[in-house]
């Protein structure tokens, strides 16, 4: 058995394939360098080589004083040939990684935006209409970067933002461009209401309100497929709603089930499944299934989130990085133990079941009118976890379970099923369960007949 596995893995590391982690399995020599300089290390003004992209394994990193330079050449290419060039076209060297095609994240977009200005206020002059576009472009990427409630961020945004207004009135009674400013000018407001957003003011959520207003009637007036930029904006809106109201309402939304689905779906059918973007709506959907304790089916999208995350963009991805933190959390199991009537982290279940090893958050203080009632709990020494009977303990609502020992006739089709619970009844040991199979009812299981799973079967 155990040769068959090392064989295995002998297969994968010498066809150089990602091994589990994503992580890129070679018996070579794999320092990284720089793809395009080619030198390892340090360059000569001291700036290391970066990677924030989807390339794996030892591939992808550059320094970035070279993707500069290369994203430079690459728009003065693009611009030499002229022609019906599109300005994102243009523009696609400072933003996306050559190599693995999707875009540059964090802190290398963070600087590769600001390259990009850079470089088209610098070598884009003249004063056709298609370099307003393309100026445009540019500050709207940059935009999106900023954080207004950062102080070197909010002056540059607010500098940005007031030529951004002035390209859009020189450009909006043009009618030889009137086509290509309509493609742009929505991501010019959402960019402004991002960066409105971000600031947090009273007046600057306002302006973000009546410029959300203004996206929707261009897209109702146009009557595009503008879907996934209406869902961004709308969750936008009812942050500031809340914000403006001093009310949570984000509660409400995130745990508003329809929304996030929706926005999912929607994603996956513009972007495609495995887009960052997507990946973080899927996360959210997780989310907003684990508040309505649907477990289960957080736990199985997000497993598949991960799986993709680490084969399309790698474990150190941000996207993935992500989904392995909800991941984590919806992965904790809680029980109630009754003779405390608190709650606890549940770690495994000992001698077939019979016992329970919970994380160890017994009172400790003498002060404590809860000691007195622990003392028949022993404390495994030096883990600070505890041993309890099994009987002793009611999984709390949003906990997968699965059925055992029910010899009703009603009830034992039941056996072996998995579901979340839903709600409980302390006192009378019960619990309400939703199974994860199409056509079962919701049934209450009395507790004997319910054990905390704790890792999901493959799905059937
Ligand atoms: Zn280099
Ligand atoms: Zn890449």
């Amino acid at each position: 058995m155990s040769s068959t596995t090392n064989s295995k893995k002998r297969t994968a590391a010498d066809a150089g394939l990602p091994d589990d982690n994503g992580a890129a399995v070679s018996n070579e020599d794999t320092t990284p360098c720089c793809w395009i300089c080619l030198e390892e290390g340090l360059d000569d003004s001291g700036a290391p080589l970066v990677r924030d992209c989807s390339c794996r394994g030892s591939s992808g990193f550059a320094h970035l004083p070279c993707i500069i330079q290369y994203a430079e050449s690459t728009l003065r290419n693009a611009q030499e040939r002229g022609g019906a060039v599109q300005c994102s076209d243009i523009c696609r060297g400072f933003l996306t990684c050559p190599n693995c095609n999707q875009e540059y994240q964090n802190n290398v977009k963070y600087e590769m935006t600001r390259a990009l200005v850079a470089c088209v206020e610098r070598e884009v002059t003249g004063t056709g209409h298609g370099q307003e576009l393309l100026h445009a472009t540019a500050l709207t990427e940059r935009l999106f970067q900023l954080d207004g409630n950062k102080e070197g961020d909010k002056a540059e945004g607010d500098e940005i933002y007031g030529k951004l207004l002035a390209l859009m009135d020189k450009m909006k009674d043009c009618d030889d461009i009137s086509e290509s400013f309509k493609a742009i000018e929505l991501d010019i407001y959402a960019s402004m209401c991002n960066f409105d957003f971000t600031v947090g003011t009273d007046d600057s959520l306002k302006t973000a309100e009546a410029n959300i207003a203004k996206v929707r009637d261009i897209c109702s007036a146009a009557g595009g497929d503008q879907m996934h930029l209406l869902t961004y904006l709308d969750a936008m809106m009812k942050d500031i709603e809340s914000k403006l109201s001093g009310k949570d309402l984000q509660c409400e939304h995130v745990k508003d089930l329809n929304f996030s689905r929706q926005h999912y779906i929607d994603a996956v059918e513009t972007l495609g499944q495995s887009d960052p973007t997507t990946i973080r709506s899927g996360v959210d959907l997780a989310a907003a299934l684990y508040r309505e304790d649907c477990t289960i089916e957080a736990t199985r999208l997000l497993l598949k989130l991960v799986k993709i995350g680490r084969q399309v963009h790698g474990p150190d991805h941000n996207c993935t990085a992500n989904v392995v933190l909800a991941l984590t959390k919806v992965e904790e199991r809680r029980v109630i133990v009754k003779s405390q009537k608190r709650w606890f982290k549940a770690l495994r279940y000992e001698d077939d079941g019979s016992d329970c090893v919970l994380e160890g958050l017994l009172p400790e203080s003498a002060d404590d009118p809860k000691v007195e009632e622990s003392g028949t709990i022993p404390i495994l020494p030096g883990k600070g976890a505890a041993v309890i009977p099994s009987t002793d303990i009611l999984p709390f609502p949003g906990t997968p379970v699965i059925c055992h020992g029910l010899r009703l006739r009603g009830s034992s089709h039941l056996n072996g099923k998995i579901g979340d619970v839903r709600s409980l009844d302390v006192d009378d040991g019960k619990c309400l369960v939703h199974f994860e199979e199409e056509g079962l009812e919701p049934t209450v299981v009395k507790i004997g007949n319910l054990r905390v799973l704790f890792e999901l079967p493959e799905e059937s």
